[in-house]
């Protein structure tokens, strides 16, 4: 999708401070960040939301949520504990329409949507 912002972090052509990656997934810092650590997480597969995902994208679903953890410790905050937010559609206030976790630590959390 080259009309993508995050496909285009992915592609090189927006710079990005780059905390993980591998052949399926990239991390990187948000640029406007609501906790001291935040970070995003993203398949490099164009997926617009979580609901698109489907079964053909069950490795890499799994994937995604394995690798939470492991970021997660490599940024300090798997200890103290850490927040995932995953926006889904326009209700949610999703703004980028790439799959995308947020991964919010380094502070206690004051509100509780769930
Ligand atoms: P959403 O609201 O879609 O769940 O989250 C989109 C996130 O992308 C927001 O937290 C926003 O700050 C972040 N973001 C938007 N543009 C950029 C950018 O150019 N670079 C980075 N690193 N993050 C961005
Ligand atoms: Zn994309």
């Amino acid at each position: 999708m080259t009309d993508c912002l995050f496909c285009k972090i992915i592609a090189g052509e927006i710079p990005a401070k780059i905390v993980y990656e591998d052949s399926q997934v990239i991390a990187f810092n948000d640029i406007r960040p609501k906790a001291p650590t935040h970070i995003l997480l993203i398949p490099r597969k164009h997926i617009e939301k979580l609901s698109d995902l489907n079964a053909d994208d069950a490795a890499l679903s799994s994937h995604l949520m394995l690798t939470v953890g492991k970021i997660a410790e490599m940024a300090g905050i798997n200890e103290n504990g850490f927040r995932v937010v995953v926006n889904n559609g326009p209700f949610s206030g999703q703004e980028v329409y790439h799959l995308h976790f947020h991964l919010l630590g380094g502070k206690q959390m004051s509100w509780n949507p769930a």
